[in-house]
């Protein structure tokens, strides 16, 4: 053989060598992408913020490259609630205060959650309200009004969610119908624990109900069950070997601002960061995963502004300089945009300024480019 030939054989193997590696990363690109949902509720920039000044170390926020801002505002009123907020991100369609998985002619949607199930995702729910509230309940039900529990809990049946873990027993098993839902349930494959987050076991739907209506807050002692239900629903997928949807909900940051106490918000804030910590863990060994982190919108016009202390020999209130505290001006939702935050698979998609439904559009987008087709 001559150099000149050598040289061709060599060209030849290169281009076919290439063309390998190409038809690899098309492969893997088209690999269904895991995506966790994460929503904190009445979680607005000064809630984040929060996390900066009153946690332990730095926050699991700060590790984000890819940020965006949500205007949350409703068809029906400029300011929203967690129904039409959650809709909205559940269905890519903006709707009226209260609304669960329908549109603004109260027609029903579908859901991302219902979508991927069709293409043969695992699905998943972990929230601290009842399974029942207006966050979780957009991602499976489609009821006109939020209060209606029984209903959407007669939703919650028809669902064949594979995993979800929340408070909301009462809407099942104590009902006005005398209908004591947790038998069909038992009859659609699921197993069912009402006392404690125990091991999940493969195979089979996992549906945990820990309290009577929401679990307790952590000023009244919850422990780790966010980040440990997140870890547990994590570990059930990664075991069911299928692509997967999990929503977690944050719920009571809403609930500190409603209050207007600082300490319950700052408490649940680091309780979402220590969550967001649990999933980032899991994307670095499972990288083929979107993680997108938003708010449904803000609750209590939090500011991080001075923190003042009365000068005990002046008797004139002082300001502290290495120290900061969260004021509310109101005990309400307001209309601030919201931080959304992604990392992992399409995480680039999420970066700019967007009417809160987009953030579904955008879902949608990084779904197609990993080979899943919704609308
Ligand atoms: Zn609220």
């Amino acid at each position: 053989m001559n150099y000149h030939c050598k040289n061709l054989n060599l060209k030849a193997l290169t281009a076919v060598f290439m063309l390998l590696i190409e038809s690899l990363l098309t492969a893997q690109s088209q690999k269904p992408i895991n995506v966790i949902f994460m929503i904190g509720d009445g979680m607005g920039v000064s809630q984040v913020t929060s996390a900066f000044y009153f946690g332990e170390g730095k926050p699991n926020f700060q590790n984000f490259k890819f940020v965006g801002l949500s205007e949350t505002s409703s068809t029906s009123d400029r300011i929203t609630d967690s129904a039409a907020g959650a809709t909205a991100l559940s269905t890519g369609k903006k709707t009226y205060k209260r609304a669960i998985g329908v549109d603004k002619d109260s027609l029903a949607i579908p859901t991302i959650l219902e979508q991927l199930q069709d293409k043969g995702y695992k699905t998943g729910l972990v929230s601290l309200t009842s399974l029942t509230h207006a966050t979780p309940a957009a991602y499976y039900a489609h009821i006109k009004d939020r209060d209606w529990h029984e209903d959407i809990a007669l939703d919650f049946i028809k669902s064949d969610v594979d995993f979800a873990a929340a408070g909301g027993l009462k809407f099942f098993n104590k009902r006005k119908d005398q209908k004591n839902l947790l038998n069909d349930l038992l009859k659609k494959q699921y197993r069912i624990d009402t006392v404690s987050l125990s091991k999940p076991v493969i195979g089979k739907r996992n549906l945990y109900l820990l309290a009577e209506d929401e679990l307790p807050n952590k000023i009244q002692g919850r422990k780790d069950f966010l980040p440990e239900a997140t870890q547990t629903a994590l570990d059930y997928f990664s075991a069911e070997k299928k692509p997967f949807f999990l929503m977690v909900e944050g719920s009571f940051i809403d609930w500190g601002g409603h209050a207007t106490n600082a300490e319950m918000m700052v408490k649940e804030v680091l309780d979402f960061d220590k969550t967001i910590g649990v999933v980032m863990e899991f994307i670095k060994k499972n990288p083929n995963t979107l993680l997108v982190v938003t708010a449904d919108h803000e609750t209590g016009g939090a500011s991080i502004g001075k923190f003042m202390e009365k000068d005990t020999a002046t008797g004139k209130k002082k300001e502290v300089k290495d120290k900061v505290q969260v004021n509310f001006i109101d005990n309400q939702h307001t209309a601030a945009l919201v931080p959304v935050f992604a990392m992992g698979k399409g995480q680039e998609l999420f970066s700019g300024v967007y009417p809160n439904n987009t953030i579904y559009h955008k879902l949608v987008e990084a779904l197609k480019k990993s080979g899943v087709a919704v609308k």
